[in-house]
């Protein structure tokens, strides 16, 4: 859709986040508050992710200035995993525009597990959700590149611009996820034979299994949310990452479909577009104002960290970042004291 540009008036979400000594406080509060809750179990199906700490707990706030509040394990290395998927969308939708994107990928959320291979079936081989393994298999397929490595050096390159610093392979997470992944490599397969993928499925089955197993901490999240949160600018290096109609068609995919079949329970709590990892990170981003990065390793049953749902539920209540959340205009300050 084509909007004249004499008709934008504004094109970012309102309001500013509180003073950094509030944000620093109700971190704290959302920290302890999430710090109670032992429930949820660790992810094993990938064998090496068993070994994670399950009290390991680490919230890192990144503003879209760049200020940087952090609380807990926020330094603790752990792999990107399906997160890495929102990222990896946004260089994809960078580089071969919303439409095509949206129709050999799609946006719809399936309702079935991430690694579902009866929602491929039930859409005709159409993947439709890039946050899912199907969607994002297909996805990570179109980054140009001639062969796999070249891929892979423009994926890690990316996130790296993303982070703000250079990502590094987990070589162990990278080699038991390989020795393991036979459902995704059926996945890739399923989808070649759709025409959906045209590449040599072994190839970008690697490609993908090597992104979801970036390096990174809850800080580089909170950086790579808040790139995301400002219009593709990295708030901390000042580089521009994606342009800013991709980080809104990123974000409207993940307010669908980030927390897999959870995502509309999120959003309900939340009210912002998210996604998770199985090893135990969350990003979530308010437009305009924050990026937020959780790592804590306990899962639900669809696969997100549970500590991180309950931290990142307190601080969109507390800072005020819902985007759904509205007050009567009339009931504004500048009303009250032109009144
Ligand atoms: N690499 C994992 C997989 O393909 C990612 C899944 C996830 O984080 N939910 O199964």
């Amino acid at each position: 859709m084509d909007v004249d540009a004499a008709d934008v008036v504004q094109s970012v979400s309102t309001g500013r986040v509180p003073e950094a000594p509030q944000v620093d406080r109700i971190l704290e509060a959302a920290h302890t508050r999430a710090l109670r809750h032992r429930e949820g179990r660790v992810a094993d199906y990938i064998p090496v992710l068993a070994a994670a700490d399950p009290e390991a707990f680490g919230v890192c706030v990144v503003g879209v200035d760049g200020v940087r509040h952090d609380i807990g394990d926020t330094r603790m290395r752990f792999s990107i995993q399906s997160i890495s998927k929102a990222f990896v969308y946004a260089l994809v939708v960078e580089q071969l525009g919303h439409e095509r994107v949206l129709e050999v990928v799609g946006v719809n959320n399936t309702g079935l597990a991430f690694n579902s291979v009866i929602a491929i079936e039930l859409n005709d081989g159409h993947p439709m959700n890039p946050m899912v393994n199907a969607g994002a298999i297909a996805t990570t397929a179109l980054m140009p590149g001639e062969d796999a490595d070249a891929q892979w050096e423009a994926v890690r390159d990316g996130l790296s611009r993303f982070a703000g610093r250079p990502l590094e392979l987990d070589d162990e997470v990278y080699r038991s996820e390989s020795e393991t992944n036979l459902r995704n490599r059926a996945i890739a397969r399923l989808l070649q034979s759709y025409g959906r993928i045209d590449r040599d499925p072994e190839g970008v089955v690697d490609v993908y299994t090597r992104q979801c197993a970036l390096s990174v901490d809850a800080g580089d999240l909170a950086v790579m949310a808040a790139t995301l949160a400002d219009g593709g600018v990295n708030p901390v290096t000042g580089q521009r990452v994606v342009s800013a109609d991709v980080c809104r068609d990123t974000l409207a995919v993940l307010a669908a479909n980030g927390l897999y079949e959870g995502s509309g329970e999120w959003l309900f709590e939340i009210g912002l577009p998210g996604k998770s990892g199985v090893a135990g990170g969350l990003v979530t981003i308010a437009p305009g104002k924050v990026g937020v990065g959780t790592y804590a390793p306990r899962l639900d049953d669809a696969g997100n960290s549970v500590r991180g749902q309950i931290a990142t539920a307190y601080l969109s209540r507390a800072l005020g970042l819902n985007i759904f959340a509205s007050a009567p205009f009339a009931s504004a300050p500048q009303r009250e004291s032109s009144s």
